[in-house]
């Protein structure tokens, strides 16, 4: 079986709400093992609607729609269908009966145009909707399954569970052969680019292989995506276990995690282990590190603070940045970083502290200090280090890589990695 999925309104098409409904549904789609061929975003026009839902019926075996089912007269979803069917439209007096319901519930009267959501196409049937007043619908069109669904995305989501994902669960259940199993997984890094990361996985990433190896590159982060396929879960499972294994083996510390987990989660995590604790001194991230880190729960047992000193008067007087290095490095240099974080660490009477401070862009640039330069400290017992890195990208871009640089780097110290394996950052002569 494979899927269509075909989402409505002129919100969408135009971008002012994003389609959130195909992705969900997609990937609940994805878990029965059925793959889905594409997503389609059509805005609220009759012609277009109908083409849609003829073409998607005899690409695929599954179609979900989502939207255009209110009571307005820019909801054409119920109108297209019937076109596309070829047929007309029908009162459903359960649906009737379940729409006036809905109101009186609410203590008024149903509004006349209300009830144009009791209709549904000859020869298909309404589906219940437990949480609002639009009916789904479903048809047969082209010998396909089709399920049209409120766009509501809480709507849609409990329609999809109360009524379309049972009733296909119970058509792959009677299929000969079952479904397959397929199982995914996100590993997450920081620290590589994509390029590097596919040359380290070398045939991992063959495409023919099962469990398929793909990478993903977002806001700094390089993720390894890993999806077995097969008929029997345990089997699948064990493939996915394995893949991951293997991708472990080959980027070792720069994988922090695995799908949702965050870098900073796993940081305040073996600094609990450790008995460690972590302070920030920060100018150009403005406070991101020390945001990363309390984002985590419980990181108040790893992190006493930070100071955000952005200027050039805060460092001296906040951290006891000598105010002669100052003038003759300026405050985006190795010796400025390393005074911050030793500052900090003394002052905060942390374990570890790291300060960073650079050029964000996008005015601030020179030939020898480009934007995207920034400078890391690192203070640990073992004294204090500085690392450059040249990052790429817009203001926004600078700050979030170099605050995540932070943690990476971190990270590295508390497991005792080389942090020159972090890719993008230069260790400088102190
Ligand atoms: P409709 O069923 O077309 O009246 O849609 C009702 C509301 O649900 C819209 O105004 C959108 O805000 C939201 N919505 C509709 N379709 C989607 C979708 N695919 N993803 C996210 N939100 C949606
Ligand atoms: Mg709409």
């Amino acid at each position: 079986m494979q899927a269509i999925l075909v989402s409505i309104g002129d919100e969408l098409a135009l971008g002012q709400t994003v389609d959130t409904n195909s992705a969900w549904l997609a990937g609940r789609l994805a878990q029965l093992g059925i793959p889905t061929l594409k997503h389609e975003t059509v805005a609220d026009d009759l012609p277009e609607l109908s083409r849609t839902l003829q073409q998607a019926t005899t690409q695929a075996d599954l179609v979900l729609v989502s939207g255009g089912l209110g009571p307005t007269p820019d909801d054409l979803t119920r109108e297209a269908l019937a076109a596309a069917m070829g047929v007309g439209l029908e009162e459903d007096p359960a649906a009737l009966a379940a729409l006036t319901g809905f109101f009186d519930n609410r203590g008024c009267p149903m509004p006349e145009r209300n009830r144009v959501q009791a209709l549904f196409p000859v020869g298909g049937r309404t589906i219940p909707n437990a949480r609002g007043t639009a009916p789904g619908l479903r048809v047969n069109l082209n010998g396909t399954k089709l399920f049209v669904m409120p766009g509501v995305p809480h709507e849609m989501k409990a329609m999809y569970v109360a009524a379309v994902e049972p009733e296909l669960r119970a058509e792959l259940d009677g299929a000969s052969g079952g479904r397959p199993a397929i199982l995914t997984r996100k590993i997450n890094t920081f620290g590589i680019g994509e390029s590097d990361a596919a040359q380290r996985l070398g045939p991992l990433m063959d495409r023919e292989r099962n469990p398929t190896v793909g990478t993903t590159v977002s806001r700094g982060y390089c993720s390894i995506r890993v999806r077995a396929e097969c008929a029997d879960p345990a089997e699948a499972q064990r493939k996915l276990d394995a893949t991951t294994q293997q991708v472990h083996e080959r980027l070792g510390p720069l994988v922090f995690g695995h799908d949702d987990a965050t870098l900073a989660a796993d940081l305040v995590a073996r600094l609990i282990q450790n008995g460690q604790s972590v302070a920030t001194a920060e100018s150009c991230t403005g406070g991101l590190v020390g945001g990363m880190i309390v984002d985590v729960p419980g990181s108040s047992a790893v992190y006493p603070g930070g100071w955000v000193t952005y200027s050039n008067a805060l460092k001296q007087s906040q951290l006891g940045v000598p105010a002669a290095l100052l003038d003759v490095h300026g405050a985006v240099s190795s010796a400025v970083v390393q005074a911050m974080a030793t500052g900090a660490r003394d002052r905060a009477g942390a374990d570890l502290a790291v300060a960073v401070s650079g050029v964000a862009g996008p005015g601030g640039g020179t030939d020898e200090k480009p934007v995207g330069t920034v400078w890391f400290g690192l203070a640990t017992p073992a004294g204090v280090q500085s690392y450059r890195a040249r990052l790429m990208g817009g203001r926004e871009a600078v700050r979030d890589r170099a605050a995540k640089c932070a943690l990476q780097m971190l990270r590295f110290t508390v497991m005792g990695e080389s942090l020159r394996q972090i890719r993008w950052l230069e260790q400088m002569a102190s």
